[in-house]
């Protein structure tokens, strides 16, 4: 078996270890005589495997008390309409800070159920190079939240420190970054994720809410689409997509084997250093346009001279099965998404090829 060094967006790589278990678990799964997918989601087995992810994720990421753990469908996108139907009420608005594509996405959609904000942009001809200055966000006190991306996946930018929005409930997608590292939880009120770049195959959306938050939020919006109904029924509402679940409960077991999120940190903020390095000593042939202050460890994006020489560059790599390198069909350009599961070994391959492709020139 050759596996490729996959570089893709998302959905990305996952953990070779909990593919393996899943392969092994398959067709048998722990002596039940089927697979998890073929499982009652009211079931005992998969009611155990639901949990247990639920519980991983508790225990990796630190999440207290105050916070539901909810696995929910409809990927981000669908939390682009559920937050604001949710959280504001009639008469308030929410604030939106625009750092990328899906942040823009996010106000959008937000803008069809509830009034909304922008707090702060930094957009300069459509393009996005950086994250906000505190001192730039104009933030409205009475907002019934912040919005903010943690990473743009598109732009390669991250947030490496949260702004400081006061009273005002801190709401955050994380979908591209969510479990890079550890971060304190309690500073937000809501953050959801679709699994599909850091944590499990897509079709699973993680949301973590405050509890009160929950009980606060509008009640005159359709069921499923309630905050309340699957904190009510711990994701069992209606049914969930076990295996995804499933796949993303050996990917937190794997994670937790190999020493937690201190240790993932550790190798994403090395690959992230190969990585931003490996443009840094060539600026005459690699263009890396974001600000160095809001390089994201998790997309890094840079232009080559020409575009022939960036076609090229993406063939050569597909001969050298280093997959996934194009640029977001908005953008343009290289990016390499170095999520967790890819290793300091794939980063390593493409850094070499990346200098022996610029000497060429
Ligand atoms: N937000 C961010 C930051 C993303 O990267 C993506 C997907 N690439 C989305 C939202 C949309 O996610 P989904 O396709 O799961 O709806």
């Amino acid at each position: 078996m050759t596996r490729a060094y996959n570089f893709n967006a998302g959905p990305a790589g996952l953990p070779l270890p909990a593919l393996e278990r899943a392969q092994r678990e398959l067709l048998d799964f722990e002596g039940t005589g089927m697979s998890i997918m073929e499982h009652s989601h009211r079931g005992k087995a998969y009611e155990r495997v639901h949990n247990e992810a639920i519980q991983l994720l508790r225990e990796l990421l630190g999440v207290p008390d105050t916070h539901h753990v909810l696995f929910l469908q409809g990927g981000a996108s669908l939390q682009f309409a559920m937050v604001p139907m949710n959280l504001v009420p009639a008469g308030k608005s929410a604030d939106y800070i625009l750092t990328g594509g899906w942040s823009e996405k996010a106000y959008e959609e937000a803008g069809r159920v509830a009034k909304v904000r922008i707090a702060a942009s930094t957009a300069v001809e459509k393009k996005y190079v950086r994250i906000p200055r505190q001192n730039e966000l104009a933030l409205d006190p009475d907002a019934s939240y912040v919005h903010l991306t943690s990473n743009n996946t598109l732009f390669g930018t991250q947030w490496h420190r949260f702004p400081d929005v006061g009273q005002v409930p801190l709401v955050a997608d994380m979908s591209s970054d969510f479990l890079w590292r550890k971060f304190d939880v309690t500073r937000f009120a809501l953050i959801y994720a679709g699994a599909q770049k850091n944590i499990g195959p897509s079709g699973v959306t993680v949301v973590l809410v405050k509890k009160d938050l929950v009980d606060a939020a509008r009640k005159d919006i359709p069921t499923i689409l309630r905050y309340g109904t699957h904190a009510a029924n711990n994701s069992l509402y209606n049914t969930p997509p076990t295996f995804g679940i499933y796949l993303m409960r050996n990917v937190l077991s794997y994670t937790k084997e190999i020493g937690g999120l201190e240790e993932i940190e550790r190798r994403n903020r090395k690959k992230a250093e190969v990585l931003y390095g490996a443009l840094d000593a060539r600026p005459e042939f690699f263009r890396a346009p974001v600000e160095k202050e809001s390089r994201s460890t998790m997309n890094v994006v840079f232009r080559l001279p020409t575009e022939e020489l960036e076609k090229k560059f993406l063939a050569e790599a597909t001969e050298r099965r280093m997959v996934g390198l194009a640029g977001h069909r908005s953008t343009g350009g290289i990016r390499v998404s170095a999520y967790n599961a890819v290793g300091l070994e794939a980063v390593e391959v493409l850094v070499s090829f990346m200098d022996e492709f610029a000497k060429r020139g």
